[in-house]
């Protein structure tokens, strides 16, 4: 979660309330700096909230349980008994190799080892996951190797080079798919990068206005599919996220496995063979090199804090991995000139003005501010201090939050004795500048308090700047013939050149993530002069103008894209409530009004109906549907399809044939005819998906490509050749323009393609 828990935000908002107003009014109107100061003097007489968020924090414990490596395998073993390899491969995720060593010296066998990481790899190739399945056993291979013990690990050394043949098998049929590679999509894309925006497009220039502030526009004409952006995140953090849940009933674990259990805690990539830090159980890594980078440059002072990161939320995470990144003598020089040109970074106009001797520390000749002094604008801590924090427009009550949280991570910090490692952070050897804490009783050291005041401008900036990165993540059962993949939310981070593209409910772009690096591409032609516009979650297809403008709220503007201008003026009808409305139970009209009572569209039918009754069918709908879904999951495929069946005929009944929902269920039915082998039935199903999809998002929207993307695999799977060609041509058109050759997505699409132009003529000609 972005914000701290929900208690720490109660207590803080019952402490704000109970304050003297004089002194609530001097929070309200208070420089970061004073704020700062403010709450450290709050803090330190405010004992009760201290020792709650303590308490708060235990719930949140990230110290190592070394009994549960053996738990989370025996469960693991359970699933994939099961044949549930998706589940088995989450439970496995759990399990790091050090975690086992070190189960073994609290009087755990040993043998469980190298074992739990070969079923891991099976589980990878009954999922069809070669290229992971390869990287893991080749891991495997030299981690048996280095062990060097290789008597006790004979049989495990046979049942690899099983697995080896058996991934030489399933490999044959792609193999000729890396040579036609070479071909149109293969291409290496053409970039040029702009010489004063580092990361940015040449066809790209930098604009700034009282009204936009800093914003791209096009200094040439730009094709669908070119690369605009690509930028490596300044800093990034990995939410903790949801846990997948696996299984019901109480357990002393958690078997759900999370994003830290799946990703790189460093470079976000998929986790294999994990390294787990010595220190805390929350923080694992891809390699050891990712581990020892992590440690040199955040982590040894992040290590001990984990519970009071965890239960103080995303946003202060960030805000404290940014200032260790930048080093204390960066984050004091740019503390230090904010107090001399406060006015200048708070009021756009006077940020255009020439320059002042103190402009010249931080924003840049060209007078735009976070440009260096030869009027370059790169990713840089500069860069990112002038993102906006919005000071004025935050409600005192979030300022008072984030200052009692920022303060709240300072004091630990202090306490913990970490104060010289988060001061010298570029020195090689923390402890070659010892440093006494003479402040103790009276709470932050001086240099302390700037590291806060910075952590909270970074906070309140993370509001309006916050990027989050997203991946594809598999879901369902995932026997791997159909892969069906979300995006999940999996790190927020500040790309400070991704922030300077504004906003728009119609984007001009799309951005796409590969580990913690992220492209901007054209989704659709712009001309030389247009503004580069970039949707930060409200999409004109998605939501109405009313939702919209809620959520744009947080941002502190309001949006005046087309979209929004032509609903909120004209008083159209977004497409998102046209097509997701009720239907008359008479005569299926459209149901309309905006009031408590719904009416018929059709005049000679005058069937009304109320909107709660109506919504409420829509719920038990909704329940219905994941009841299907959970049948799904323990197999029961052919009573998922019954009662999916009912799901329509009832939707039928009271649901606009063009909702949403009625595509999800189609999707759905698609889905459960796919894990049976019914390739026939599941494509009729999905092409129904399709129109729904295409209807609500555009015929070349990520999600239409998403939706062609299963199409073409249930096509692929059911060897109906000419149409499984055609498919995979449109999907690989459209989801190369949002995500550019390289996805894996469309190595996958190609990788089919090649599969079918090899099969004996005589099958082709049947189809
Ligand atoms: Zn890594
Ligand atoms: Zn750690
Ligand atoms: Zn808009
Ligand atoms: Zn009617």
């Amino acid at each position: 979660m972005a914000l701290p828990v929900a208690e720490w935000r109660g207590r803080t908002a019952r402490l704000w309330a109970a304050l003297d107003p004089a002194l609530r009014e001097r929070l309200a109107a208070a420089s970061l700096h004073d704020a700062v100061r403010l709450g450290c003097d709050l803090l330190r007489t405010e004992e009760e909230a201290e020792a709650a968020l303590v308490q708060l924090c235990r719930r949140a414990a990230t110290d190592k349980k070394p009994e549960a490596a053996s738990w989370y395998r025996e469960q693991g073993n359970r699933e994939f008994k099961r044949g549930q390899y998706q589940a088995a491969l989450r439970l496995y995720s759990k399990v790091c190799l050090e975690d086992i060593a070190r189960a073994e010296s609290h009087g755990y066998p040993d043998r469980l080892l190298p074992k739990v990481l070969l079923r891991k790899a099976e589980c990878l190739l009954c999922l069809g996951r070669l290229q992971d399945a390869q990287d893991l056993l080749r891991a495997l291979e030299s981690k048996i190797a280095l062990d060097g013990v290789m008597t006790t690990h004979l049989t495990r050394l046979k049942k690899l080079s099983q697995l080896k043949v058996k991934l030489g098998e399933k490999e044959r049929c792609p193999e000729p798919a890396r040579e036609a590679r070479g071909g149109i999509q293969g291409e290496p894309e053409i970039w040029e990068e702009n010489n004063r925006i580092s990361g940015a497009s040449s066809s790209l220039s930098l604009g700034f206005d009282a009204e936009r502030g800093r914003h791209l526009v096009a200094s040439q004409d730009i094709v669908p599919g070119q690369s605009l952006v690509k930028e490596e995140a300044f800093v990034s953090v990995l939410c903790p996220g949801e846990s997948l849940p696996l299984q019901d009933g109480d357990t002393a674990w958690d078997t759900g496995a999370t994003n830290a259990d799946l990703y790189c805690h460093r470079c976000l990539r998929q986790l294999l063979a994990s390294v787990p830090c010595q220190g805390c159980s929350y923080a694992k890594y891809c390699s050891q090199d990712c581990a020892d980078m992590a440690w040199q440059q955040y982590h040894r002072t992040e290590c001990s804090l984990g519970a009071l990161l965890l239960t103080l939320g995303v946003f202060c995470h960030v805000a404290l991995r940014t200032v260790l990144l930048a080093g204390f003598a960066e984050v004091s020089r740019l503390v230090a000139w904010s107090h001399r040109g406060d006015k200048s970074l708070q009021n756009p106009e006077a940020r255009c003005k020439p320059l002042s001797e103190a402009a010249d520390a931080g924003a840049g000749s060209r007078g735009v501010p976070g440009c260096d002094s030869r009027g370059r604008y790169q990713s840089s801590y500069q860069a990112l201090f002038h993102l906006l924090p919005h000071t004025e427009q935050h409600s005192p009550e979030h300022k008072f939050l984030c200052t009692l949280s920022v303060v709240a991570i300072c004091k630990q910090l202090q306490a913990a004795g970490l104060e010289a490692a988060v001061l010298s952070q570029e020195l090689p050897q923390p402890q070659s500048k010892p440093k006494t804490c003479e402040n103790t009783s009276d709470g932050l050291s001086p240099e302390l308090k700037t590291v806060a005041e910075a952590m909270l401008r970074h906070v309140l900036q993370l509001q309006c700047n916050a990027q989050a990165i997203t991946v594809m993540q598999e879901l369902g059962p995932g026997d791997g013939a159909v892969v069906d993949k979300k995006p999940v939310r999996l790190a927020t981070a500040f790309f400070p050149v991704l922030s300077l593209l504004n906003h728009s409910c119609c984007p001009n772009t799309s951005v796409s993530f590969s580990g913690t690096a992220a492209t901007v591409r054209a989704s659709q032609p712009i001309s030389s002069g247009q503004e580069v516009l970039h949707c930060y979650g409200p999409h004109w297809c998605r939501m109405r103008v009313a939702e919209r403008q809620q959520l744009l709220s947080q941002y502190f503007f309001e949006c005046r894209c087309p979209a929004c201008l032509e609903e909120l003026e004209s008083g159209v009808k977004s497409v998102v409530s046209i097509r997701n409305s009720f239907c008359c139970p008479k005569c299926q009209a459209q149901m309309q009004g905006e009031e408590d009572t719904l009416c018929c569209s059709n005049e000679a039918c005058a069937t009304s109906a109320s909107r709660d009754h109506l919504s409420g069918r829509l719920q038990d709908l909704q329940q219905q549907i994941k009841k299907a879904l959970g049948l799904l999951r323990v197999g029961k495929a052919d009573q998922a399809i019954k009662m999916l069946l009912k799901c329509q005929m009832d939707a039928g009944t009271f649901l606009s044939p063009e909702h949403l929902l009625m595509g999800e269920m189609e999707d759905h039915l698609a889905q459960v005819y796919a894990t049976l082998g019914k390739w026939q039935e599941a494509a009729r199903h999905l092409k129904k998906s399709i129109e729904i999809v295409e209807m609500h998002h555009g015929p070349s929207s990520v999600e239409t490509g998403h939706e062609l993307f299963k199409l073409a695999q249930i096509l692929f799977n059911g060897f109906a050749v000419s149409e499984a060609l055609s498919t995979i041509q449109r999907a690989e058109g459209i989801l190369s323009v949002h995500f550019g050759p390289q996805n894996a997505q469309i190595q996958e699409l190609q990788e089919m393609k090649a599969c079918l132009s090899e099969l004996p003529r005589n099958i082709l000609q049947r189809t």
